[in-house]
């Protein structure tokens, strides 16, 4: 899962970018559900919301490390087999 820090200014570009409706506007600043966040596996080639973000504060998360499978198989239990 990526995450948002702190230097987030609350432009909210990246939120309707997300093939996963994982991004949501937090208490101070946009947050990623990691349980929703694929990394845009079975999407797009990129991360989508990395793209967008004029500040580029949307890094990996590092106590979140998912292997391609591990995102994969999270992309299938949302959206069904492909
Ligand atoms: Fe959504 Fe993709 Fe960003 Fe994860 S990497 S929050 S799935 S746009
Ligand atoms: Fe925050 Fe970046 Fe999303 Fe804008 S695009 S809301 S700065 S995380």
């Amino acid at each position: 899962s990526l995450m948002i820090t702190d230097e987030c200014i609350n432009c909210d570009v990246c939120e309707p970018e997300c093939p996963n409706d994982a991004i949501s506007q937090g208490e101070e600043i946009y947050q990623i559900d990691p349980e929703k966040c694929t990394e845009c596996v079975g999407h797009y080639d990129e991360p989508q919301c990395q793209q967008v973000c004029p500040v580029d504060c949307i890094p990996h998360d590092p106590s979140k490390q998912e292997s391609q499978e591990e995102l994969h198989a999270k992309y299938v239990r949302m959206h069904g087999s492909k």
